[in-house]
């Protein structure tokens, strides 16, 4: 059944369908928001579990069987939507008889959109009570990365500026029908525990910074910075005083600096006017 270009891989086996429930430790006090319910396996063991069930599904072809495998369940409705087109906070309001509750998410993510799905949701204004979703085993490595690893980057430290990230388990392409060319695993994203000990003055140009400096990994943190002074004298000197101010080297490449170093280094410039 499986469609070209919508990242389906249906899983198939009820071990890891119950362990991701589990993972996601859902009870009847949990609205969950499943992205991509695709032929139902997952939805069902989430309707038995949960309080109330939102399944946003992109292929139109996938309803009929859906409202059929659903049929016994009046917790459960699915929207056809591009989850990342939807507005989420709205769906929540919409949809929850008591949005109150924890929001939790859960998927068995389309690998060719994990990056922007993260992205979507941490950009939403919506505590979520814990994300956990299965990605392919090497983006899982990218989240935990460390600074200087060729796997840390811009996803790395969006999540880590908000959540604290856990692989749950692996799991084998074995699971899946079709079965996927890469191994999966499944990881809990979970509130910060601890929170942020610099804040950033923006968050939007935390992040725009970030993009910015992980635009060339190959590239010096100078020249990532380029854009921000182009060739403007007083700017360039502003940069380079604030580079010395925090003692940053204008040759390490931008993969070496930690969340707190991008945060100071974005708190520095925007005090020195660079954003303006
Ligand atoms: N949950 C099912 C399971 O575990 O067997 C299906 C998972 S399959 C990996 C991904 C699902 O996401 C597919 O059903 C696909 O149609 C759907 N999908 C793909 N892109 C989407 C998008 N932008 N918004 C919502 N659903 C999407």
């Amino acid at each position: 059944h499986a469609k070209k270009g919508f990242g389906q891989n249906f899983l198939t086996n009820p071990a890891v369908l119950n362990g991701i429930v589990d993972a996601a430790a859902i009870s009847a006090a949990d609205n969950v928001i499943e992205i991509g319910p695709g032929l139902g396996a997952l939805t069902e063991k989430l309707a038995q579990r949960a309080g109330q069930v939102l399944a946003l599904e992109l292929d139109t072809d996938l309803l009929p069987v859906l409202a059929d495998v659903l049929s016994d369940y009046d917790n459960v409705t699915v929207l056809n939507q591009d989850v990342l087109k939807a507005n989420l906070p709205q769906l929540i309001a919409e949809h929850f008889a008591d949005p109150a509750k924890p929001v939790k998410v859960v998927a068995n993510l389309p690998y060719y959109i994990t990056s922007p799905i993260l992205m979507h949701l941490l950009g939403t204004p919506v505590e979520w009570a814990n994300i956990t979703v299965m990605m392919q085993k090497e983006v899982a490595e990218r989240l935990a990365a460390q600074p200087g690893t060729k796997d840390y980057g811009a996803l790395t430290l969006a999540i880590e500026y908000k959540m604290d990230a856990k692989l749950a388990f692996t799991v084998s392409r074995r699971s899946f029908v079709p079965a996927p060319n890469v191994d999966s695993a499944i990881v809990t994203l979970t509130q910060r525990a601890q929170p942020l000990a610099v804040l950033p003055s923006s968050e939007k140009q935390l992040f725009a910074l970030i993009k910015t400096c992980f635009a060339h990994r190959r590239k010096s943190l100078w020249n990532n910075l380029k854009p921000y002074f182009k060739k403007d004298a007083a700017k360039t000197a502003a940069v380079q005083q604030v580079l010395a101010d925090l003692a940053l080297d204008p040759q390490i490449r931008p993969e070496r600096l930690s969340l707190a170093q991008f945060i100071q280094l974005a708190n520095a410039l925007q005090a020195a006017g660079m954003f303006d």
